[in-house]
């Protein structure tokens, strides 16, 4: 089947190089037109993606799409490890507090691979291009679908040409127009939902020059934290790099100032869990401080059940969004591209039926995601904005298990560490965690006697006063 895919990012590549492998002919139709770097280590030290601004921030790549990578794409997984992205299993990182640590049958699949964006994308698009079948036309912007008989035929190209294909996939990220293209072509348009992640990141990329991390790694590929009006996060990357990223409201007017280094900086050091890693002498800065704000958790799925486009399929971001906080966009992206091989190889037929499949597929792997980032964001956003306010955060009522409960009580029992980095790694459902009645009750009596220490980070006032600070007291306060 000759395929288009709109994007050669990380979701074009990797559903180019699948569907290569399938059998497939995919033409990546890609706006950017700057060639991009022709070696790893010029990508490495930093390639300029105007029209992905995503692409400068932290990335972690979670056991879902690893453990996908290594089954279904090994070429990719083990090119990845051969340029330095660090092999991780969770299992090997218990928190101290659990003692005696016994790895299940299931640990095995907790594995992660640490890397920097720009070398991970780097190597999928070199080994997607490799492949027989894969081409890539640059510097050309789809402007809309090419439509007849009811189903989509094609694309059309900015310049006015079209080309035809018997299947087109959007893979244009979360700015994606599809609705637009399928609404001039009078196809069913999927409905769109939109709810801000409150949240606005800073990130900046670091070397080591220790040669032992200089400082905690709670997490196992990295180390981080919430606390009440931030987040702090560090995830190594290939070789010895490593990316910290800070999180803060929007609005959030004491904290604009993070954009600046030495605000940044004087945050971090402000944070005693990370603080060690930049302390002088300790890792170089590689790159500036990049910002990212206007995130939110979004859906375009379709109705399996509803009027339906024929021959046109969105994949990854195109489709949903999640608060990256959670860092699975790669993985669900991964997800959702085998999901789509596999119903073109069990329903080859570009029509409804096919249609409905993919749709339900998309519906029934995606939406419990969309719906506990919903629901984590809140709580979380709630808690920084009474703390910003001056006001007490609100305390979830009794029962009720949120992800600020059940990280604490991962720490005092087992069961709920492996569920939570379970569902931290896209591996089973949200509902296995905050709906599950054993976890619950395991929940309760591992807080009986009240939460566990908070690990260490900055208070309000100590992190306003750091920022203020190195600011020279000039950071915009709040009206
Ligand atoms: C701050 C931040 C941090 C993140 N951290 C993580 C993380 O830790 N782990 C993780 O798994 N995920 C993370 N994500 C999510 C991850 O970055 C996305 O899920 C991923 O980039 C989606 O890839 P994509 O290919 O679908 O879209 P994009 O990467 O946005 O690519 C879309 C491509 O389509 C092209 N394009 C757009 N319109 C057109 C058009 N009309 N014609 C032709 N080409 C077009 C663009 O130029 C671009 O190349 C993060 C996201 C953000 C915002």
């Amino acid at each position: 089947m000759k395929i288009i895919a709109v994007g050669a990012s990380v979701t074009g590549l990797a559903a180019a190089a699948a569907l290569a492998d399938a059998g497939h002919e995919v033409e990546l139709v890609e706006r950017e037109a700057a060639a991009p770097p022709s070696t790893l280590d010029e990508a490495a030290g930093g390639w300029v993606r105007p029209t992905v601004p995503q692409a400068a921030h932290s990335h972690a790549f979670g056991s879902r799409g690893t453990n996908l990578l290594r089954d279904r794409l090994p070429d990719v997984y083990e090119a990845l490890v051969a340029a330095g992205a660090g092999k991780v299993n969770l299992a090997d990182f218990p928190p101290p507090m659990l003692g005696d640590f016994e790895r299940t049958p299931s640990d095995a699949e907790l594995n992660m691979l640490t890397s920097r964006r720009s070398v991970f994308e780097w190597v999928l698009r070199d080994r997607a291009l490799a492949r027989p079948g894969v081409s890539v036309r640059s510097g050309a912007t789809v402007r809309g679908v090419v439509a007849g008989g009811g189903r989509v035929t094609g694309v059309r190209l900015d310049d006015g040409r079209e080309i035809a294909a018997d299947l087109v996939l959007d893979a244009s990220g979360r700015k994606t127009a599809a609705a637009q293209w399928l609404g001039a072509a009078g196809l069913p348009v999927p409905e769109q939902t939109s709810e801000s992640c409150r949240i606005t990141y800073y990130t900046r990329y670091y070397r080591r020059l220790t040669p032992a991390p200089p400082g905690p790694l709670n997490r196992g590929f990295g180390a981080g934290g919430l606390w009440d009006s931030y987040t702090a996060v560090l995830f190594l990357g290939d070789g010895d790099t490593f990316s910290i990223s800070l999180g803060v409201l929007p609005d959030d007017k004491e904290m604009k100032a993070l954009r600046t280094e030495e605000a940044f900086t004087a945050a971090i050091r402000a944070t005693p869990l990370l603080a060690g890693w930049v302390a002088p002498g300790n890792s170089e800065p590689i790159s500036p401080v990049y910002a990212m704000g206007g995130l939110d958790n979004s859906s375009r799925l379709a109705d399996p059940a509803g009027d339906l486009p024929v021959g046109f399929y969105g994949l990854g971001d195109s489709v949903c969004t999640t608060n990256p906080a959670y860092g699975r966009g790669v993985s669900l992206a991964l997800a959702h591209i085998f999901e789509l091989v596999d119903t073109l190889a069990a329903h080859p037929t570009v029509d409804r039926g096919q249609a409905a499949r993919f749709a339900g597929a998309s519906k029934a792997l995606l939406a419990p995601w969309l719906g506990e980032s919903i629901a984590n964001d809140r709580g979380r956003a709630g808690l920084w904005e009474a703390t910003v306010k001056g006001g007490r955060p609100q305390m979830p009522p009794p029962g009720v298990v949120t992800f600020g409960t059940v990280v604490a009580a991962s720490t005092k029992d087992v069961e709920i560490w492996r569920r939570v980095a379970q569902v931290m790694m896209s591996l089973v459902s949200p509902a296995e965690l905050y709906a599950n009645d054993e976890i619950k009750e395991r929940v309760g009596t591992a807080l009986a006697g009240g939460p566990p220490p908070m690990l260490p980070g900055a208070g309000r006032a100590d992190l306003v006063a750091a920022v203020r600070a190195a600011s020279g007291g000039a950071t915009e306060q709040a009206a």
